[in-house]
């Protein structure tokens, strides 16, 4: 039984592999991927399952890479309902690239996409949340390439990223009179600190009551939640990598405790896709899932 029934939280997941972690030296060069023992379409699969169980649609930010690389499993995504968008190609940090660099990687991953499942690309997510002050033509970029939403501010302070954003779904405004429909992640403050509560590294780490906290004091602000996981949050035998002891501890810890809380949540709380929060709010045309968000409409291309 919901807790909140006038609000709908979003539940996403970036589908890469475990080896996308950014800025290890043993992965930086993408020449090593194929390389690595995969487990993304695995844990996609488990992924699918407990939505299933749950009968929640949720949003697959599907990195192109991956989608190039197993199409099927994009394809599976599609035909199980689920809202299907960009989470790049190459995994790189939009704040390091140009404009020009970035529109072709994201171009390429809608292409690489839409080719593995024909289900039209609608948002994006940033590789580590990774548009940063100073960093708007991102945007720009974002809708140039035919993309309506972005979920890629992340509004605290983290190691590759964080935009210090309205909370909450908005309408972001940048340059003169541009906007887009923007979900942030959500975050919640402790003291001084400000922090992710519910998605990665701090959703595997923080017990379920925390996680509940965060939500009910999002309810209270009348704010969605939103919650990010990745196949190797859920994968207890995730290869290791070479890296620094405090990265590791982030990277690899509370994996086996990811499947029973998320189920839990979809329980008790109601999700659906990133679009369907934003389209909610009047942003975003209505649709009618799952039909118009996974077949491309020819007619508008
Ligand atoms: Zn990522």
């Amino acid at each position: 039984m919901s807790e909140s029934p006038d609000i709908t939280h979003a539940i996403s997941f970036d589908i890469e592999d475990w080896f996308h972690i950014v800025e290890i030296k043993a992965s930086e060069d993408p020449a090593t991927w194929p390389s690595f023992e995969s487990i993304v379409q695995k844990r996609t699969r488990q992924i699918l399952d407990i939505l299933s169980e749950a009968n929640v649609r949720a949003t697959f930010f599907i990195l192109g890479w991956v989608a190039e690389k197993y199409p099927d499993s994009v394809r599976m995504i599609a035909e199980r309902g689920h809202e299907i968008g960009t989470h790049s190609f190459w995994h790189r940090k939009v704040y390091e690239l140009t404009p020009d660099v970035f529109r072709k990687d994201l171009a390429r991953s809608i292409d690489a996409i839409q080719n593995a499942c024909g289900a039209k690309v609608y948002g994006f997510r940033a590789p580590s949340f990774s548009i940063t002050p100073g960093t708007e033509w991102a945007f720009d970029v974002i809708r140039e390439v035919g993309l309506v939403y972005d979920a890629s501010l992340f509004p605290a302070r983290r190691a590759h990223g964080g935009y210090p954003c309205q909370l909450g779904p908005h309408l972001l405004q940048w340059g003169e009179g541009n906007t887009l429909p923007e979900l942030p992640m959500s975050v919640m403050d402790l003291g001084r600190f400000r922090f992710c509560f519910s998605g990665g590294g701090y959703f595997r780490l923080l017990p379920l009551r925390l996680i509940e906290r965060g939500i009910r004091r999002e309810l209270k602000e009348d704010r969605p939640t939103v919650i990010y996981l990745h196949p190797r949050d859920f994968a207890t035998d995730c290869p290791v990598m070479p890296m620094p002891l405090y990265r590791r501890f982030k990277c690899y810890i509370g994996q086996k405790t990811t499947a029973s809380k998320l189920r839990k949540l979809l329980a008790r709380h109601r999700f659906s896709t990133c679009y369907e929060v934003l389209r909610q709010r009047g942003w975003l045309p209505a649709v009618n899932p799952p039909e118009d968000v996974t077949k491309i409409d020819t007619a508008n291309e």
